[in-house]
């Protein structure tokens, strides 16, 4: 019997999204489940970063409901659809972890300052406190003996593992990532796929927009493939890569061999 019990952290019914006359997703149906990880797959234009980014209402969207923790995301839940207001947007946001394919670091603050603005200012913790919270995290990713560097004295794949500490650092219910290794070179890939793959180990719930393959196989509880907009296929990352059951995740399949 399973013992996951109680709604999803994330719930996606009906998700869909034009930009101008373009449909970019289409009725989509999705559960993330606590503690899970959950990879989004597909070929380019597919609507994964989308997607992601309506999670966290980066994007609208107009049908169907989002809801973080059984609340209605972004719209209000009176069934008029209204906007809500931004500081509840704000709160609502806050609540999961974003990281980007640029790292956005602050350019002129220390690493340490980058991983402790966010809880200092925006969650108003003491100065101290957020510094041993910083401290521990960017150990836990590598670069404890970092903290005083600038965000231009590190490599890509170290930044990366900076911008994920300082998500961590708001103590997200979930964390999204955006193709995070796709503008980092070849060599740097890995240690930062090492630092996602030990957070989904620790039980992290997660949902990762990547073209890393080996890295979905084998880090993934849930692997979805979105072609056109919508989920073609989704499971077990041992169904979808050893038996597509249909001729476009096949074809998808094909290209990384
Ligand atoms: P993927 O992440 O799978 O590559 P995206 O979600 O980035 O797909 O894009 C899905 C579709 O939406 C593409 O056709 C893309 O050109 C279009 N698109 C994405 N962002 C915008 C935008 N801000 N304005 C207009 N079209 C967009």
């Amino acid at each position: 019997m399973s013992i996951e019990s109680g709604r999803a952290a994330i719930e996606l019914r009906g998700v869909s999204k034009r930009f101008g006359s373009v449909q970019v997703l289409n009725r989509v149906d999705l559960d993330v489940h606590r503690g899970k990880a959950v990879v989004l797959i597909g070929p380019s234009g597919s609507g994964k970063t989308t997607l992601l980014r309506c999670m966290n209402f980066l994007e609208e969207f107009e049908e169907g409901e989002i809801r973080i923790d059984g609340e209605p995301l972004g719209y209000s839940d009176d069934g008029t659809r209204r906007r809500r207001p931004e500081r509840e947007i704000a709160r609502q946001r806050a609540a999961l972890g974003m990281v980007f394919q640029s790292f956005n670091l602050f350019p002129h603050m220390t690493v340490l300052a980058n991983v402790t603005v966010g809880p200092v200012r925006i969650k108003g913790l003491p100065r101290s406190e957020a510094e041993a919270v910083a401290r521990e995290l960017l150990d836990r990713v590598g670069l404890g003996h970092k903290l005083d560097a600038y965000p231009g004295q590190l490599s890509g794949g170290q930044q990366q593992r900076v911008a994920i500490a300082r998500a961590l650092a708001m103590k997200p219910k979930a964390m999204l990532f955006d193709e995070v290794t796709s503008a980092l070179d070849p060599e740097l890939v890995g240690e930062v796929l090492a630092v996602m793959r030990q957070l989904a180990e620790s039980g992290m719930t997660m949902v990762i927009v990547t073209h890393e393959m080996a890295f979905a196989r084998d880090a993934a509880d849930q692997v979805v493939f979105m072609s056109g907009g919508s989920i073609v296929e989704a499971g077990p990352p041992d169904q979808l890569f050893h038996a597509p059951q249909t001729e476009r995740l096949q074809a998808f399949l094909r290209h990384f061999r």
